[in-house]
């Protein structure tokens, strides 16, 4: 059940697989200069999908790895999103991603000390499509493992991860950057297998920003979108996953108060529950998050949540009932079971999942 597919490059044959129905390629490829490969895996197999041109290290004239890239021998099972959290520049050209692509990997060799790039894939305001730390597309050309990232701790070996070039906290990504996102995103579905709903946020599992609230809002339209390349049904529901709601200084509301609540009830009772992100609820969730080894950056997103939204009864006197209490009575039209776990808080909070899931928590050991 093999066919033989041959990858071109300015016109010229450079590469000639065989192509078996789970899109696992063996043969050789001979790459000579940039390597530039069309993603044509594979036309009429089950899992097929045509993926973007990615640019691999070569190509964008990547530094050589300081240490080997450790690899491991299991799928990923997701896929993070983020953004470089860089300005929103309207120099598209491919010159312009190729130097976005090198002045990363130089911040995370150099700076963070890290042994390559920590993104597997790096997409520009342009739409191009590359390779981050090394090994990563002919991994994924494969699809059978896994490189280890440094994108976001505790996913490292069960997601792909990939950086977008911009901050887009107020602002939507290009047209061409959503386009080779989705595309991208899709051809990693089918290479790997993923959900096409198994598609995240940074914040969903750290306390960051990051891919920043518009991206971040658009999340929901990528899975659909994603589905729809891969040709698959999901349901509009499906699509909205449970999430946790982040909390920056200076916010203000139901959430923040309940939040305070729960903070009292590990003990912070120096926090005074009156709904305003004030520097003493920033103070307290820096310590809260150093006491639980969070990111400690005074914003509570999906990392910390999970730690400080404990299961309570909801008839408890305690600081953690008055912070069920507290949003529930936003919510008034909707009954609070006698035990509150985490869907719950999340239902609460209005980032709950429909269908309701637990699917954001961390899969595998944290690292
Ligand atoms: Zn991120």
């Amino acid at each position: 059940m093999a066919e033989v597919v041959t990858w071109t490059s300015g016109g010229a044959i450079v590469g000639r697989f065989e192509v078996t129905r789970r899109g696992f390629l063996t043969g050789g490829l001979a790459l000579a200069g940039t390597a530039v490969l069309g993603a044509t895996v594979g036309a009429g197999t089950a899992w097929a999908f045509d993926g973007p041109p990615i640019t691999d290290c070569a190509g964008w004239g990547a530094r050589p790895n300081s240490a080997v890239v450790p690899i491991w021998n299991q799928r990923p099972v997701k896929i993070l999103v983020h953004h470089t959290a860089t300005p929103n520049v309207t120099d598209y050209s491919q010159g312009a991603a190729f130097a976005l692509a090198r002045s990363i990997q130089n911040f995370h060799m150099d700076t963070r000390g890290w042994l390559d790039t920590g993104q597997h894939f790096t997409i520009s305001r342009g739409g191009d499509v590359m390779e981050g730390r090394h090994r990563s597309l002919e991994v994924l050309r494969i699809g059978q493992r896994q490189v280890e990232g440094a994108h976001c701790t505790g996913q490292n070996i069960v997601s792909v991860g990939i950086e977008n070039e911009g901050t887009y906290i107020d602002t939507d990504p290009t047209d061409a950057l959503w386009t080779s996102l989705r595309t991208t995103c899709a051809y990693i579905c089918s290479q790997y297998g993923i959900a096409p709903t198994e598609l995240y946020g940074h914040r969903d599992f750290k306390n960051t920003a990051c891919p920043g609230d518009r991206l971040y809002g658009m999340l929901p339209r990528l899975r659909r979108e994603v589905a729809g390349l891969l040709g698959k049904n999901v349901e509009g529901g499906a699509t909205q996953k449970a999430s946790w709601p982040l909390l920056r200084p200076g916010d203000v509301g139901v959430d923040v108060q309940a939040a305070q609540y729960l903070l009292r009830d590990h003990g912070m009772t120096e926090v005074v529950p009156h709904g305003r992100y004030d520097a003493a609820t920033a103070d307290a969730v820096v310590a809260f998050e150093q006491a639980t080894g969070a990111e400690d950056v005074g914003m509570l997103g999906g990392e910390t949540w999970p730690v400080l939204a404990r299961t309570v009864r909801s008839s408890e006197r305690s600081e953690a009932g008055k912070a069920v209490e507290t949003l529930a009575a936003r919510r008034n039209a909707e009954s609070v079971p006698d035990v509150v776990t985490r869907p719950d808080w999340q239902r609460l909070l209005g980032t709950g999942g429909s269908p309701a899931d637990t699917s954001v928590d961390p899969v595998g050991p944290p690292r």
